[in-house]
């Protein structure tokens, strides 16, 4: 998947602590799971589709925890997410998946 510059993909190694990201009027500038400092980003948000599909959204403005990675975005940029994934696609990119069970 190509990457932008300044936009954070969600480190593997890190599972986001809650999945969609936290809804906020405004974005907090303390974070609410571990009081680190939330900065503002444009993430990348993965979501499920059907038929064992992915859904991807590049360059969402989002607050970005600087010390555990949750995520804040607004009501009026979930909206805007749900708008834009009900439309058709800008592009389509092939993932690679990899079973983690099948293989230990
Ligand atoms: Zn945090």
């Amino acid at each position: 998947m190509a990457r932008r510059a300044n936009e954070e993909t969600e480190d593997p190694m890190k599972a986001p602590r809650s999945f969609p990201p936290t809804q906020r009027r405004k974005h907090p500038s303390q974070c609410s799971q571990c009081a680190g400092s939330v900065r503002s980003r444009r993430v990348t948000l993965v979501y499920p589709g059907p038929d064992s599909t992915t859904r991807v959204v590049h360059g969402v403005p989002a607050g970005v925890c600087t010390s555990c990675g949750e995520k804040y975005i607004t009501p009026e940029v979930a909206e805007r997410i749900e708008r834009l994934l009900s439309a058709p696609p800008a592009r389509s990119e092939k993932v690679p998946v990899w079973d983690f069970a099948a293989n230990f």
